[in-house]
């Protein structure tokens, strides 16, 4: 088959190449020109423009960054349609929005072609290694001609659905990812900070639902079922995730999404503190993650005292301590009837509290 391949970055240079090893003919082009000597050196075609890779082509594959230099490719700049010849087929492995992805099938279908959007799962390894995971959305006709060119690609091919469907399912997977590796980085520095040996940690929650998924452990085995009867009471579970985030107070660990959870479980009229992508992974990298989390929770975030004095003397008196009280009241509540109470110290396992004190980071 002839192939046209624009987008020979991280993950296209080894696609293309291994189409090229599954005995295709593979035009490349790149604005980057040392991705399309390589793709030269791998035994592809080098094209200088994205219209001369779509010159006489059966299929045009685009691996580009974003939607909108795939369109652009496409119709704008690049007007690489121009040069497809009659039921040429594209296909878009990019990720990109969804509605982005409508938009192009609309216009290209305006202009006679149809068009697979067929994002990739898994890593740039796969990618090189041939072992990729297709998400693919079109018709069944449509999917049928690109198959030979995917089996080049990955080695698990799913139809997801009808045209528009790859798309969608990759942005579902990538929130679930890039949200479980934000909690992967808040559980494992948890961990660390009260002294756990990290393998055991991963040992241990490798032999439950924190590790084995609850998409592939008790949603299927009962709430997919339509089984809603209660198994784990709500109240037990957030006793532990209050405790977990009690904790992760104490060690001066954020925990944005433990806060974003028990947030959900709060109720109406409860608000989650501050939750996000960069209070969660920034912690891993520099120490100065807390004093930025103390800025954000103090100037953003209103005094949660009842009283107009009790904000003012929160404000004027100890804005730092302030910080810390409410951080170890679960609830945000009154800052006042916190600084009363007595927080223990937390002691590792086996080791004595003395020694441990010196390793751990402390709001005290
Ligand atoms: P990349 O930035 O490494 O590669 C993109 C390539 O597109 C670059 O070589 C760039 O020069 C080229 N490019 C940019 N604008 C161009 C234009 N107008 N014309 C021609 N070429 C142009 O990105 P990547 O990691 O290869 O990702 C590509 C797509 O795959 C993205 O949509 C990404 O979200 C998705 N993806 C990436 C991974 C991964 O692990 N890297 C995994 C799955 C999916």
């Amino acid at each position: 088959m002839d192939v046209g391949f624009i987008g020979l970055g991280t993950m296209g240079l080894g696609m293309a190449k291994n189409v090229v090893g599954g005995g295709h003919t593979v035009v490349g082009y790149d604005t980057n020109p040392e991705a399309v000597a390589q793709h030269a050196r791998n035994g592809g075609r080098a094209a200088s423009s994205a219209g001369e890779a779509a010159l006489e082509v059966d299929l045009l594959i685009t691996m580009l960054p974003n939607g909108a230099i795939v369109e652009d490719v496409l119709f704008g700049s690049g007007a690489a349609v121009d040069n497809l010849k009659a039921g040429a087929l594209v296909v878009d492995m990019s990720t990109i929005h969804p509605l982005e992805t409508d938009r192009i099938r609309q216009r290209l279908a305006e202009l006679g072609h149809s068009m697979v959007d067929a994002p990739l799962g898994r890593t740039s390894r796969d990618a090189v290694a041939g072992t990729s995971l297709i998400m693919a959305g079109g018709t069944p006709g449509d999917l049928g001609t690109c198959r030979p060119v995917f089996e080049c690609i990955g080695d698990t091919i799913i139809d997801c659905g009808g045209p528009g469907t790859g798309s969608r399912v990759k942005i579902v997977n990538n929130f679930m990812t890039t949200t479980l590796n934000v909690l992967t980085a808040e559980t494992l520095r948890l961990a660390e900070s009260i002294g756990l040996d990290l393998d055991t940690a991963i040992e241990v929650m490798s032999g439950t639902p924190a590790v084995r998924s609850h998409m592939t452990t008790t949603y299927p085995a009962k709430v997919l079922k339509g089984d809603l009867t209660p198994a784990f009471m709500i109240d037990l579970a957030k006793k532990d995730l209050d405790i977990a985030i009690d904790l992760a107070a104490k060690q001066g660990v954020p925990l944005t999404m433990g806060d974003a959870a028990a947030g959900l479980s709060q109720g109406p009229g409860r608000r989650p503190r501050q939750a996000g992508l960069d209070g969660a992974l920034r912690p891993l990298a520099q120490d100065d993650e807390l004093s930025r989390r103390a800025s954000v929770c103090s100037h953003a975030t209103p005094c949660p005292s009842p009283s107009a004095v009790g904000r003012r003397t929160c404000r004027q008196k100890a804005r730092q301590k302030h910080l810390q009280y409410c951080r170890a009241s679960l609830d945000y509540g009154d800052c006042r009837s916190a600084k009363r109470r007595r927080r223990p110290r937390i002691g590792g396992p086996g080791g004595s509290a003395a020694g441990d004190e010196k390793r751990r980071p402390s709001v005290e």
